[in-house]
């Protein structure tokens, strides 16, 4: 059975651009080798935005040495990087972008969703690479909501959304560069629910919406993050009310974590050389 280490929660609010108010839930200047593959979640709204006709945002900015994943659960994100990647998400679709060896992007609401307003919630992700995938090049993948195999639970507790990763036979669409699970996970209240994991790995529960009682007797609520002891292969925990979940599962890389900003590298001597790579443009430009 697995034992809770901590909960983590929010290191506090602010806004990226003017489209996003996140809550940083953790970050690799926090937390780095105990949430290793992840370096970093930051949790967007809900946020209620009145329609408009700018361009609401975050302009062009670069990455180096890692991938985010955003999961879109209100709203629309709209996305274009420098290696050709792009693409509009909305409610249930995830966009995995692989920015290893380096690119600049931008990130803004779309274009309807900001023409009408609405509720905007969103959850971005930073899965950190391990050296060798430092190096590979730029790679972009639209997830849609219909890619993503939704299991049932057994006993009608639920369903899990298999982003990445594996659910019984169910595998989720994304193609990831080290062994991790991300699960979106929808569990009825008063249910118990059990889950097989590997021991070693890095294993959390992030709280959206609801209310979870662990095994040891501690409850989490909204943007609590559950971290769990490496050690145990089985993780239990009861819904205590109806609950949207996020479960991240994976891999340590077990390598040094150095990053500045957008970088997260391994050394300090190539975060300087990520500096010099995007200031002399080899990141690439948004035209
Ligand atoms: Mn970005």
């Amino acid at each position: 059975m697995k034992k809770l280490s901590y909960i983590k929660q929010s290191n506090g609010s602010h806004w990226v651009g003017d489209g996003f108010p996140v809550r940083n839930i953790f970050s690799y200047t926090d937390i780095a080798e105990e949430i290793s593959p992840f370096l970093m979640m930051d949790y967007a709204g809900p946020h209620q935005f009145e329609p408009t006709e700018a361009k609401r945002g975050v302009g062009e900015h670069p990455h180096k040495g890692f991938e985010t994943v955003t999961i879109v659960y209100d709203g629309e994100v709209e996305h274009r990087d420098s290696a050709g990647g792009g693409g509009k998400i909305g409610p249930g679709d995830v966009q995995w972008m692989t920015a290893a060896s380096g690119l600049v992007h931008e990130e803004f609401h779309g274009r309807d969703f900001a023409k009408n307003g609405g509720k905007f919630e969103m959850i971005q992700l930073w899965v950190n690479l391990s050296a060798k995938d430092k190096k590979a090049p730029p790679k972009y993948q639209t997830i849609s909501n219909t890619q993503i195999p939704e299991v049932k639970l057994s006993g009608d507790a639920g369903i899990v959304r298999v982003i990445a990763g594996q659910y019984g036979d169910h595998a989720g669409p994304a193609s990831t560069f080290s062994p991790m699970n991300v699960w979106d996970l929808r569990i009825k209240g008063g249910s118990r629910v059990e889950f097989k994991v590997n021991a070693g790995d890095t294993t959390t529960l992030f709280v959206l919406k609801g209310k979870v009682g662990l095994q040891s007797g501690e409850e989490l609520s909204e943007a609590d993050l559950a971290v769990f002891e490496r050690d145990g292969d089985t993780l239990v925990f009861n819904a205590l009310e109806d609950s949207k979940l996020l479960f991240l599962n994976g891999k340590p890389l077990n390598e040094p974590v150095v990053g500045y900003g957008p970088f997260v590298m391994n050394t300090e001597a190539e975060i300087r050389q990520a500096f010099m790579e995007y200031r002399s443009g080899r990141m690439g430009h948004l035209s």
